[in-house]
């Protein structure tokens, strides 16, 4: 099988299309045949050697993933050949404390596909059969490769860590992101106002169609100012972050009294400064999300179904140009998702 492996890191690092055995599964795995998956920031981080783990190359990126079922281990019986599915990419073990509860974000034995082992840029992969969950009927492979991780991330960012009210205000950092475009969608179904930010007219715009009420220019250093504006000073009552950096302290200046920053990534930096006293004060909160739980991807992949969730997808590139995917994502130049199809 065709597999597009990173063999150095770097940035940009180097891809191979390497002709791998087919996998074969243990008794409690399963063959996918990969039709789509999509790009992450976490794939650049692999690519670049940025993640705070080891990781041995060559390996196979790609953690967001849809395909058909091809080959059964011998020990699952829940699952056919040729059923269509999307894979949860935190990889859980299903017995620790966490797992048993139905905290799949938290389990002490979690593995990355695409990162701990080999992903989806391939034209087959192997997996857990726990991971596996069905694609309902309408959801197509794109669909699916599309809100598997950066759709279910969101859901669980707004579903689990937080919860929104009705008429709540909700910001959403980086609007046509993946996770970004997701979370408007899904905060304007819950019944939120949402705020969104974006870096161009075209993301700014996409913010809007997706159901953003009010978008500000992120690059107006000032951004936060026009937030307290739009709430007529109160502030917003929770704010869907996933940037990190110096944008993590800017959200705290947009929260109303007895709001909830949730944040789930640190590409502009992991180390922050920040004022604690306005933070207790105000009684806020800071809440860290991590993946999701299986219930996240089962409501995302439902919520598509339902028509309530809509994946944004720029554009979708062949397997041997999984480097071009790449640096596209890289060039930040990108309304949504980039997708791989082998
Ligand atoms: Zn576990």
């Amino acid at each position: 099988m065709k597999a597009a492996q990173l063999i150095a890191h770097g940035t940009p690092g180097k891809f191979e299309l390497c002709e791998l055995p087919v996998p074969r599964p243990t008794a409690e795995q399963v063959v996918v045949d990969v039709r789509a998956c999509g790009l992450n920031r976490l794939d650049l981080w692999l690519e670049e050697g940025g993640l705070p783990i080891q990781i041995p190359l060559p390996r196979t990126p790609g953690g967001e993933l849809a395909g058909q079922i091809s080959e059964l281990g011998s020990a699952v019986t829940d699952w056919k050949v040729g059923d269509t599915v999307a894979i949860q990419s935190n990889l859980y073990c299903g017995e620790c404390e966490f797992c048993k509860r139905g905290e799949e974000s938290l389990c002490l034995r979690s593995e990355l596909l695409g990162v701990n082992r080999d992903g989806g840029f391939a034209e087959k992969v192997v997996v857990p059969a726990r991971a596996l969950a069905s694609l309902p009927t309408g959801v197509g492979f794109e669909t699916a490769a599309a809100l598997t991780l950066a759709g279910s991330t969101a859901m669980h960012m707004l579903t689990d860590r937080a919860q929104v009210r009705p008429s709540d205000w909700v910001l959403v950092i980086g609007g046509a992101s993946g996770v970004g475009s997701a979370a408007i969608q899904i905060a304007r179904q819950l019944g939120a106002h949402v705020i969104s930010t974006g870096s161009t007219e075209t993301k700014r715009a996409l913010a809007i169609n997706l159901g953003a009420a009010f978008v500000v220019d992120s690059t107006d250093a000032n951004w936060p100012a026009e937030v307290r504006k739009l709430t007529n000073k109160r502030g917003v009552d929770l704010v869907i972050e996933h940037v990190g950096g110096d944008v993590l302290p800017k959200c705290f200046e947009c929260l109303a009294r007895g709001g909830t920053v949730v944040t789930c990534g640190a590409t502009a930096g992991r180390d922050i400064s920040f004022n604690l006293w306005p933070f207790f004060v105000k009684q806020q909160r800071l809440i860290g999300s991590y993946g999701r739980n299986r219930k996240d991807l089962v409501a995302t992949l439902a919520w598509a179904a339902a028509g309530k969730l809509k994946p944004v997808i720029d554009l979708v590139f062949p397997l041997d140009q999984a480097a071009a995917a790449f640096a596209k994502l890289r060039s930040r130049d990108v309304l949504g998702k980039v997708l791989v199809k082998p």
